[in-house]
């Protein structure tokens, strides 16, 4: 279950002046204004407008806008516009909009990083393969002779691409080699059949 809604928070109290329409008093009188904005779990996500009511000191009368005269409504509307929203009532909009930023230029990074390493090989990279029926597999590169790549394709598949390491077993790739070229797998990548590129760490040691 999601716990959502709107709360407020006080933003300013003020005494006003004029008699009171309940019990006639010319003093004590005071008027108040509260933000009121959406939550989600208790989260400010954006302001949604400003609420309040006046109150007598003495015979603790309080009214809505909407049950104000025509002279109190017109101090409430001046004290309202007086009344600042502060910043946390958008708080979670504003940490929504830095997530959706920060998703792009990961996923725009991720993006260069998979076309930089598709484009120059190195044995030991391991491609996320999408299958014709929708699942992934795991490639290994086993040789690269100029344009030439050598890869091992894996026996198995996995209908989770985040699962797909689980592949990563000399003993389920296939003994011999699939040979591509490297135009093959930018093809590839751009038609979204292989959708990641790793690059293990180790491979950047050249064995001898
Ligand atoms: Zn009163």
């Amino acid at each position: 279950m999601i716990i959502y809604g709107y709360r407020s928070s006080h933003l300013l109290t003020e005494p006003i002046t004029g008699e009171c329409l309940a019990c006639s008093a010319s003093t004590g009188m005071r008027m108040s204004v509260f933000g009121r904005y959406a939550h989600v779990y208790w989260v400010p996500l954006f302001s949604i407008g400003k609420v309040g009511a006046s109150e007598c000191g003495h015979c603790q009368q309080v009214l809505k806008p909407q049950e104000m005269d025509s002279r109190l409504r017109q101090t409430f509307q001046e004290l309202e516009q007086r009344a600042k929203v502060p910043v946390w009532h958008f708080i979670g909009l504003l940490g929504l909009a830095a997530l959706v930023m920060w998703g792009l230029v990961a996923s725009s990074n991720n993006h260069r990083a998979n076309q930089t390493f598709i484009t120059n090989p190195h044995k030991g990279d391991l491609y996320h393969v999408r299958t014709s029926n929708g699942h992934y597999s795991l490639w290994k590169v086993q040789d690269v002779t100029g344009n030439a790549v050598k890869l091992l394709a894996n026996n198995y598949e996995i209908d989770n691409e985040r699962k797909v390491q689980a592949l990563n077993q000399p003993e389920y790739f296939a003994p011999d080699p699939l040979e591509l070229t490297r135009y093959d797998l930018k093809i590839m990548l751009e038609k979204q059949e292989i959708v990641e590129v790793e690059r293990p760490e180790s491979s950047v040691v050249v064995k001898r």
